[in-house]
């Protein structure tokens, strides 16, 4: 089985996901806790929460690498929930390894480039401002959909339930923000853009959509973050030989 030192692989991570490139996430991310100092089996996941930590434990994983990590904006206290899942990690050795912002945004494994690319949504470029950069990518298809259509597309390819709320247009350009981007819509209204995926429901983004005549399309906030983890578990197994897996843990929102 190949192996590689923690160090290394975390140092490797930092630069190819572009850390350096969100100096202003919440999220700490890169390397969380820290575990055993060599890496053979690693999983990926999008939250960091004790039922991904018991499932790493029992496959005797060495790394798990996830969306939402433990730590934002820094360690304010160790009891609770946090101490059990901190002491989960510890007593199996597990390492974990979080990146936010930079794996929403990611030009090849960020859950919104790859939403394009699941969707067959040509990219036409960047959108969606959040904490100082653009996150978001907008594109076209390839002709027309309905909103019903398009809706049974995305349904379909993230194996989800999709929240739909319509104005009449026609979808065509699309902009994509995973998560809770609805905020994005502003941006859209400037681009042109017919039709606004997000992750997460919001009440908020309803008038404002109304009035600006940009169909609403709510994937589901996990639904639309399982890909980027994904996609960096997949270029470890390619570019390393390491063995990866994906714990899946859907909320359902
Ligand atoms: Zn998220």
């Amino acid at each position: 089985m190949k192996h590689l030192s923690l160090m290394k692989l975390s140092a490797f991570l930092d630069k190819e996901l572009n850390l350096s490139e969100f100096p202003g996430d919440e999220s700490v991310n890169g390397l969380q806790v820290e575990g055993k100092g060599s890496v053979s089996k690693i999983g990926v996941a999008v939250d960091a929460c004790d039922y991904v930590f018991h499932k790493a434990a029992a496959r005797g994983l060495d790394l798990l690498i996830v969306h939402h990590g433990l730590i934002w904006g820094g360690i304010r206290s160790v009891h609770g929930v946090m101490k059990k899942r901190i002491k989960t990690l510890l007593d199996a050795d597990i390492s974990l390894y979080a990146c936010h912002l930079p794996l929403d945004w990611h030009p090849i494994y960020g859950n919104n480039s790859r939403l394009l690319k699941v969707l067959s949504i040509r990219r036409m470029g960047e959108f969606g401002e959040y904490h100082g950069k653009r996150i978001g990518y907008w594109g076209k298809l390839a002709g027309d959909l309905s909103l019903e259509q398009f809706a049974v597309r995305v349904e379909s390819a993230l194996t989800t339930r999709a929240t739909v709320i319509g104005f009449g247009r026609k979808v065509r350009n699309i902009g994509i923000v995973s998560g809770g981007g609805w905020s994005a819509i502003y941006d859209a209204e400037k681009l042109g853009i017919d039709t606004l995926l997000v992750g997460e429901p919001s009440h908020s983004a309803f008038t404002l959509a109304e009035e600006m005549q940009v169909n609403l399309v709510f994937a589901g906030h996990y639904a639309t973050e399982t890909l980027g983890v994904r996609a960096v578990g997949d270029m470890l197994q390619r570019k390393f030989g390491l063995r990866t897996e994906f714990i899946d843990h859907p909320s359902g929102l």
